[in-house]
């Protein structure tokens, strides 16, 4: 893939950008390990001052740094400005906390005294997704800055002008040069970074596919992974749930960010009792809304990231239909110029269809009707993925009982699955393992380190 902005609204292609070269890739390797000799032993207070200032950079920047992921990437704008505002939010959590996170943890032992250290290990290679550009960064990034890490980032290469910018506010915060650096590079030149001894972790947001090589080449090279893989995410309705709650956010949780998230709402298993109910509310909700650009504010429907991603969702959903599946709205990619997909509700999906087995990337939700909570949380399970969910009960316990069932890292009640800085986020099966976020995200690379005292 050529490393390039491409505006996805009218395809113009605006930007594009030289890979690496070897030797230039080298050379930022051995800044980055420099950089790592001295920020391992640089006071909790410099590094907490750097990411301070950086949230303060995006807080400054907004309107701008918003402008460049709707430009790049079609997000609409009002949701550009909130991530921007999440990104900020990131930086200043693992800043006011990470020292507590960081401390010493004293072990019970039966004699003399031992303790775990929390120490930083090196450079850190991430390898980040176009779908929130700056703060699938942030949250690898931030944790790892506070325990003394040095990352390198290489960012899918549709969003290169957000990538840059990312280094740019680095430097612009005072980072020392190779605490933060920035790779344009092609993503099948990543596994061969695994058999750099300066390298000592690697993380992955993204497809299986990336997620696997990745996966393999750490492996390979005993270097510690993290993967943040695909999801299915089932929204579970139980028949005693408040229902316009639950449609207001299935429509949050499926159609933001054009349906393009990890956790985004992907299956919908609704009790037969008020699945009627609920389908036309949700069918509703999504009819006569304005479609165009995506920075004009008053836009409700804009493009996908790309031209591939229409493609490929185009090619799941008439797969599936073609198998049996009916749409009941939308269906197809919309005729007109830029990446523009029709908000679509499936129904009638059976096992071995494209939409029950695969991650559908965009506004296309996949409709089940169930007769009780066993059938839910069975259809909920029958996924080779694992990322999260949601149930909906005014029965807290009983939405608490079905969340223990349901094979994910992360469940939400009453609410759709949203990342915060405060809450570990992650998965099980073939959605990655590792967590980011919270407390959790920043013991992913350290050492933690036994010291014991006869
Ligand atoms: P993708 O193709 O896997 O791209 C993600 C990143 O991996 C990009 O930087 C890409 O670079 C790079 N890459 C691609 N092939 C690679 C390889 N063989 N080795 C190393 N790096 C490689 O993912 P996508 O389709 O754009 O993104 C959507 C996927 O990401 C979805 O499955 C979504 O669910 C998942 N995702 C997961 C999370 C999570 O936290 N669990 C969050 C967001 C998205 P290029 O752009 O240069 O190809």
């Amino acid at each position: 893939m050529p490393i390039q902005t491409v505006n996805p609204y009218n395809s113009k292609l605006l930007k594009t950008f030289d890979e690496l070269t070897d030797e230039q890739l080298e050379q930022k390797i051995a800044n980055a390990h420099q950089a790592y000799q001295s920020w391992k032993n640089s006071a909790l207070s410099e590094r907490k001052a750097l990411l301070l200032k950086v949230a303060s950079i995006f807080r400054s920047k907004k309107s701008e740094l918003a402008k460049l992921i709707t430009l790049e990437m079609g997000k609409l704008i009002a949701q550009s400005e909130s991530e921007v505002e999440m990104v900020a939010s990131v930086y200043e959590y693992y800043a006011e906390n990470a020292e507590e996170f960081l401390k010493d943890r004293p072990m019970k032992v039966k004699d003399g005294k031992a303790f775990v250290r929390l120490s930083p290990m090196g450079v850190i290679l991430g390898v980040e997704p176009w779908n929130y550009p700056f703060n699938q960064v942030a949250r690898l990034v931030a944790p790892n800055i506070m325990a003394g890490n040095v990352m390198m980032i290489k960012h899918a290469s549709n969003v290169p002008q957000c990538a840059e910018m990312i280094e740019k506010i680095f430097k612009e915060a005072g980072a020392p040069e190779g605490v933060y650096t920035n790779l344009f590079l092609a993503g099948k030149r990543i596994a061969k970074l695994a058999e750099d001894e300066r390298i000592v972790g690697m993380s992955l947001t993204g497809s299986e596919t990336a997620g696997s090589s990745l996966g393999e080449a750490a492996g390979k090279n005993l270097k510690k992974s993290v993967l943040e893989l695909g999801g299915s995410d089932a929204f579970i309705v139980l028949e005693d749930a408040d229902l316009d709650l639950a449609v207001e956010k299935a429509y949050l949780g499926r159609f933001s960010n054009m349906g393009q998230a990890c956790t985004s709402a992907k299956r919908f298993i609704v009790m037969d009792k008020v699945a009627d109910d609920f389908i036309s509310k949700l069918q509703l909700k999504i009819t006569g809304l304005n479609v165009g650009d995506p920075m004009d504010p008053k836009t409700q429907v804009g493009p996908l990231s790309t031209e591939d991603a229409v493609k490929k969702l185009d090619e799941q959903v008439q797969a599936t239909l073609k198998a049996g599946a009916k749409a009941l709205v939308g269906g197809k990619r919309m005729d007109r110029e830029g990446a523009f997909y029709e908000f679509t509700i499936l129904t009638d999906i059976k096992p071995g269809m494209v939409a029950y087995e695969e991650e559908l990337f965009g506004p296309v939700a996949s409709f089940y009707r169930v007769k009780d909570e066993r059938e839910a949380i069975e259809l909920a399970n029958a996924t080779n993925f694992g990322l999260g969910g949601a149930v909906f009960s005014k029965d807290t316990d009983r939405a608490v009982n079905v969340a223990a069932q349901m094979e994910t890292g992360m469940i939400f009640i009453n609410e759709n699955l949203a990342s915060r800085p405060d809450l570990p986020f992650g998965g099980v099966k073939r959605s990655g393992y590792g967590r980011e976020l919270s407390p959790l995200g920043i013991e992913e690379f350290v050492n933690k380190k036994l010291i014991r005292i006869a």
